[in-house]
């Protein structure tokens, strides 16, 4: 017996149920130990960041593909690793300890105390690595929950430690002074990586500002610049022109270049060469910094004519650019605003005043003092912090940078070898790793990685490439070190190898994806010497995690992965980290295959934000929709689209998997009634008496196998879903439909057939619906492996083309039939005369169940008399080619004045039309209704007769009476007596009456039944 199943599933309630069921039964450590051994397939997650109180539907969308791939690779008898990952350090954490501690800049957190400061960290870290496990395991996620890696552990830390001293070794490591972009608020300038991440870049009006430079030499007159940063203007060195641009001067005196205002008159035009060496007068001379500097006009070939006014306000102080001018030009460089980005002393009434709060008050200055032209406002993309959305500024900066010149070349080389999908993001990387300058790797934060970097005053730089090196070097301070880390790390100076003396750590901390990148190295224990239980959670990792530190030869069995999965936007960050790490450290790929997706908006195709109120939280999905609908909708997505999340369409996905429920449910239920019992051990039916039908099913069922497996291998679960989705239609309206009355009567091929189908399918989809798989698994299956997830890949023998092409066919024409009837708006219960239907040859041996399925008394094989060809031309492709000659072609074409050729060809009045000049039309005569596509037409004759209008009549009333024997409580199989007001139906069609109703009597009368 099965159990009997209700009108639709609780997917909240049965999931619930089956994990309790996975714990009790530890299906997942039964799967790990059967594939233990087995081939390996090497799979590396990404870590999460364990900043947030709550797993997040964003990630869930990855977690549920990296599972869906693991559980794939599981079936197949894969042996994996399924080590999660959490990313510990860095500005996602700091900033959100500062908050929650109430504090504003880094001065606050130094008198909080750094100690402190780490294990509140620490706290942040431990209670959302806690609340990411919970939502993962509520999501089906199967990992090894426990042996989580943690960026943070000494033992992440010392492997990033030996890769930078390979790179100080291979002399690619320096310190960089330039102008960068700088966060004031997080007191510290970011990557070039940074700033590609999602919501970077935001509109923000800023002061839109013209400004006027007196030139000294030439009274009267004046350079005219343009700028949207007014604070960057007290240190301002320069002005730029383009060398062969034209510049005129206004009569007012004002000089700007003449393209970009075509419309003003000039007294005097020049080419923009001719104004290089010219002095002016800074806008700020009247503070100390501006008073030193010899302003001059200066030539740069960058120089725009698209806005402004073509002379360039440099400040190299302030500006990427503009500090690489200062180097060309030998031209000075003011610093005006220190780490939080308020102005230095020396700028006196500006002292201590922010870049944003300076905009009003500078402008102010500026009108007083005559410089002003004119004052309005500019919107424009301007990038902010990624972390705390503070706009950023550009600051002169002594950064950590490791060169990249010498290894884009292999860079390049190896990202050719791996297999992207989609294939447009390996050109992403490729760009990117063509295009990126040297990589900025340190942060002059504190809850991050130290870097291991010990400048000595004897210009040795000295690089600690591991704890053991440090112990040996160490002057003092390790009986208190933690951990390597501030603020303990700081209080441990060293040796300097060269002179001796002693040298301390600089006080930076390196850049987060340095944490990440490091992941197949540290976790996998290359070029540890011997294993250690245990041993991965060193540090503040310590008690969380019960990971082992592998040795050597197990990284070389696990490196590379074979397959990594993230978002889109890790290609610059943890996709490229790992890969340029992996690159150095042992010149190839960490891994063969990437499989990257787009965003994720809400349902109506915006960003979600908590402010905007469309977010949803995973616990809330999780209990509305259920994890295997959620996942279901992350899995239809494909990859290159951004996907739009939602409750709209998870009803609509509920209500695509309501047809497959209700296929198991018409199986359990008939099952039930009729005694059927499967036999796990001939899972294929094979028997002598299968109909036609039953064979289509079954080489149907191994297309499907077929199919999703091509899909999984292509790492595209849309792919798997359509599959599915398809083949659930062929079973309910197709398999289902047209066997229904077989099952009505216990016909053994047909309850095997579907049985067999249905058990199949759920084996291709447990993957990505691991919940409800397993559910009714364990209700259809008995006496076969306990789990769905334990019976291993369906084996996928090759199915029978022929057979599958011949009832596709047979469906095409009955859908085309469908479109014709609807066409014609006759009623589906009017039975008609006549089909005829041309270009469907391999439909022709199902006559009888295209008769069945339209409703008509006859199907004919043949040439659609009944339809008229119409040819109309197809004018954008027809019209250039036949010029003045269309209007007569196109009259003779109305006229039907053609000829048809071969291969969709026609000719008219002299001239052969190929197919795509040509728009055809099959339309019904009169009497006639058409439909036709890809080749197939089917046309049905309209006529009516009494006859089939009687029939028509017959159907009516057999439908009303089922109605009535449902309301009236019936069984489905319970007999009747009947009575009719139709004397005409009873006389004519009392057999028919008696079985399509379950009647073993049929009266005169009030319409009525009545349980026999
Ligand atoms: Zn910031
Ligand atoms: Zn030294």
């Amino acid at each position: 017996m099965f159990a009997p199943l209700p009108d639709k599933p609780d997917h909240p309630a049965l999931e619930l149920e089956m994990l309790e069921v996975w714990e009790r039964e530890q299906t997942f450590e039964q799967l790990r130990e059967r594939n233990r051994g087995g081939p390996t397939w090497s799979f590396v997650d990404g870590p999460v960041t364990a900043n947030r109180p709550a797993l997040g539907v964003h990630t869930a969308w990855g977690r549920t593909l990296k599972d869906v791939f693991q559980r794939y690779k599981a079936l197949r008898g894969f042996d994996q690793r399924y080590q999660n990952g959490f990313d510990c350090q860095g500005l996602w954490i700091e900033v959100g300890v500062e908050r929650s501690l109430g504090l504003n800049s880094k001065r606050e957190i130094e008198e909080y105390g750094l100690e402190e400061f780490a294990r509140r960290c620490r706290e942040v870290v431990v209670g959302s690595s806690e609340a990411l496990t919970r939502g993962s395991i509520r999501l089906g996620q199967w990992m090894d929950w426990g042996r989580d890696y943690f960026t943070f552990s000494d033992t992440n830390i010392e492997y990033i430690w030996k890769f930078l001293k390979i790179v100080q070794e291979r002399g690619w490591l320096y310190l960089g002074h330039r102008s960068t972009e700088w966060c004031p608020r997080c007191g510290t300038s970011l990557s070039q990586h940074e700033l590609t991440q999602a919501g970077v870049y935001q509109d923000r009006a800023d002061p839109s500002l013209y400004v006027r430079f007196p030139l000294l030499d030439r009274p009267g007159e004046s350079l005219v610049i343009w700028t949207t940063t007014p604070w960057t203007l007290p240190a301002n060195v320069a002005a730029a022109v383009h060398p062969d641009e034209e510049y005129g001067r206004r009569e007012n005196g004002e000089w700007v270049a003449t393209s970009l205002f075509p419309k003003d008159d000039f007294v005097d035009r020049t080419r923009g060469g001719d104004l290089v060496g010219w002095r002016y007068r800074g806008p700020f001379d009247d503070l100390p910094p501006g008073s030193q500097v010899d302003h001059r006009v200066i030539p740069w070939d960058d120089v725009t004519m698209d806005q402004g006014t073509g002379i360039v306000h440099i400040a190299p102080g302030a500006g990427g650019e503009d500090f690489e001018l200062s180097k060309v030009h030998d031209l000075p460089v003011l610093t005006p605003v220190d780490e939080s980005g308020r102005f230095y002393d020396d700028y006196g009434w500006l002292h201590g005043v922010s870049t944003t709060e300076a905009a009003d008050q500078i402008i102010g200055r500026l009108a007083e003092t005559g410089f002003l032209v004119e004052a309005g406002l500019y919107t424009h993309a301007y990038p902010h912090c990624w972390r705390c959305d503070t706009p950023l500024i550009f600051r002169l900066s002594d950064d950590w940078f490791i060169a990249v010149d010498d290894i884009r070349p292999k860079l390049l080389d190896e990202n050719d070898r791996v297999q992207w999908v989609p294939a447009y993001m390996g050109k992403r990387m490729d760009d990117w790793l063509r295009n990126m300058g040297d990589w900025n790797i340190s942060r002059r934060r504190y809850y991050g990685l130290p870097l291991p970097f010990y400048p000595c005053a004897c210009g040795h730089l000295n690089v600690i490439g591991s704890r053991a090196e440090l112990m040996e070097r160490a002057v003092e301070g390790l009986d208190q070190l933690e951990e390597l880390r501030r603020p303990w790390i700081d209080r441990v100076p060293i040796r300097c190898e060269s002179c001796g003396d002693v040298v301390t750590r600089i006080p930076e901390v390196g850049d987060v994806w340095l944490d990440a990148g490091i992941v197949p190295f540290a976790t996998l224990g290359w070029e540890n010497p011997e294993r250690i239980p245990e041993g991965y959670g060193t540090g503040a990792a310590r008690g969380l995690t019960k990971a082992d530190l592998p040795d050597h030869a197990y990284w070389e069995t696990w490196f590379p992965a074979n397959w990594v999965s993230e978002m889109r936007e890790q290609i610059r960050l943890w996709f490229y980290s790992q890969f340029f790490m992996s690159c150095v450290l042992v010149g190839r790929s960490p891994y063969a295959r990437v499989l990257g997706y787009e965003k994720m908006l809400d349902e109506t195709g915006r960003e979600m934000h908590a402010s905007w109120g469309n977010t949803i939280a995973a616990e809330d999905a999780f209990a509305q929709m259920g994890a295997d609908v959620m996942r279901w909708q992350f899995c239809s997505q494909p990859p290159d689209r951004n996907l739009l999340f939602g409750f709209g369409p998870a009803h609509e996905i509920k209500r695509r998997l309501l047809t497959f429920w209700n296929s198991v449910k018409f199986l359990t239920d008939y099952g039930n009634i009729e005694g059927f019992a499967p036999d796990w051990e001939r899972l294929e039916p094979t028997d002598a008496d299968l109909r036609p039908l039953d064979r289509w099913l079954v080489e149907r069922t191994k297309q499907l196998v077929a199919d999703s497996t091509a899909a999984y291998e292509a790492t595209l679960t849309v792919d798997v879903v359509r599959a599915f989705e398809a083949f659930v239609d062929d079973v309910s309206n197709w398999y289902i439909r047209r066997s229904r009355r077989r099952f009505y009567s216990f016909d053994e091929a047909a309850f095997r057939t579907l049985w067999y189908a249905l058990v199949q399918s759920l084996r291709t989809v447990a993957p990505l619906m691991p919940f409800l798989t397993d559910h009714l698994w364990r209700n259809l299956v008995q006496g076969g492996p306990a789990s769905v997830h334990l019976a291993g890949w369906p084996e996928a023998a090759e199915p029978d083309p022929a057979l599958l092409e011949e009832i596709a066919e047979v469906r095409r024409v009955v859908e085309l039939g469908r479109q014709a009837r609807s066409a014609s708006q006759l009623k589906l219960r009017q039975p008609l005369r006549r089909l005829v239907t041309e270009g469907a040859p391999l439909a022709a041996s199902h006559a009888d169940e295209i008769a069945d399925e339209l409703r008509v008394k006859e199907v004919v094989f043949g040439e659609v008399e009944a339809s008229e060809l119409r040819v109309k031309p197809n004018l954008p492709v027809l019209g250039p080619k036949l010029g003045a000659k269309l209007g007569a072609v196109r009259e003779q074409l109305a006229r039907g004045e053609f000829e048809e050729l071969d291969g969709g060809r026609f000719q008219v009045d002299g001239h052969v039309l190929e197919p795509e000049e040509v728009l055809v039309e099959h339309v019904g005569r009169e009497g006639w209704a058409v439909a036709s596509d890809a080749g197939v037409t089917v046309a049905l004759e309209t006529a009516l007769d009494d006859e089939l209008l009687l029939e028509a009549k017959l159907l009516d009333r057999v439908h009303e009476v089922n109605v009535l024997r449902r309301d009236s409580g019936l069984a489905i199989t319970d007999r009747i007596k009947l009575w009719l007001p139709d004397g005409d139906l009873i006389e004519r069609y009392r057999e028919r009456l008696t079985s399509e109703t379950l009647a073993v009597s049929v009266e005169l009368g009030e319409l009525r039944v009545e349980r026999a």
